[in-house]
């Protein structure tokens, strides 16, 4: 018998975002709007997040400054040029984006609500995905310890993620919502409340089962699961924005949305035309 020691039976702590992670949420973008009511959002947030993914391939050659709200400014307008809508952000001067990327760091930190929420706003939290993935990236593997907001960046999680193959399969990573960064959390406990109590799971019968509502009956907050062992392709962010209708549902039953998602605010959509 060999014996392996038990600290490589652990699953690593901290798994850094995917160099093309924006690219793989795009194709992800565009295999959910296919007949889907929401289609046309969901195709215009793919090519938003092959934007992003250009936007990530010509900074990965440069070092990251210390302040990720600084790299996140240098992103934006050339995000929005890249989509032509640079009209969108052409009479805002500098103090205003720099309002609006604090906004979005605080709404990924502390899910605090955006004052009228809109274009300029989701051009903003897409600049600080790209320049929080920037610095994931670059970051050294760490042991980390269990905790609710990422260890990286210090944003909340968009949901969390059941992994399959690699020695991780069933574990749990919860996701971060600004640089995609994975933590290890245990299952079958809040992560909003960290109560070990009753956590129920909630689904579309019938609909995208990879994707649940873990909910809890201390705090009646929630937030999405999404199982790779059922969509080895599912995305929290992209598998999110499919799947509207159990957060209505689950809104329906008393539990509030415990989980940021930096391409929409508070269940309202911003399409630009
Ligand atoms: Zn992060
Ligand atoms: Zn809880």
């Amino acid at each position: 018998m060999i014996s392996v020691p038990s600290s490589s039976l652990q699953p690593p702590s901290l798994l850094c975002p995917a160099a093309d992670v924006f690219a793989q949420r795009a194709e992800r973008f565009r295999h959910l709007a296919t007949g889907h009511s929401l289609g046309s959002w969901l195709t215009w947030l793919a090519a938003l997040c092959q934007t992003q993914q250009h936007a990530l391939d010509t900074r990965k050659a440069t070092p990251h400054g210390e302040n990720l709200l600084d790299d996140a400014f240098g992103i934006i307008r050339p995000l929005a040029a890249t989509l032509d809508q640079s009209p969108a952000l052409a009479g805002l001067d500098d103090a205003a984006l720099r309002v609006s990327l604090q906004s979005a760091y605080q709404y990924a930190c502390e899910i605090t609500p955006i004052a009228n929420w809109n274009i300029v706003d989701l051009f903003a939290a897409a600049a600080l995905q790209v320049a929080g993935t920037h610095h994931a990236l670059q970051q050294t593997p760490a042991d980390v310890p269990q905790s609710a907001h990422c260890p990286c960046c210090g944003a909340a999680p968009v949901g969390g993620i059941l992994m399959a193959g690699d020695g991780k399969a069933g574990v749990r990573y919860l996701e971060c919502s600004l640089c995609s960064s994975r933590w290890h959390a245990v299952r079958a406990r809040c992560t909003l409340c960290d109560s070990s109590g009753v956590v129920n799971y909630l689904g579309l019968q019938g609909h995208h089962p990879a994707v649940q509502a873990e909910t809890c009956d201390t705090c009646h907050g929630y937030i999405k699961l999404y199982s790779q062992l059922k969509d080895i392709h599912v995305d929290p962010v992209a598998d999110d924005l499919a799947t509207l209708a159990l957060d209505v549902l689950v809104g329906e039953q008393g539990f509030a949305r415990g989980a940021p998602n930096l391409l929409m605010h508070e269940g309202e959509a911003v399409l630009a035309h």
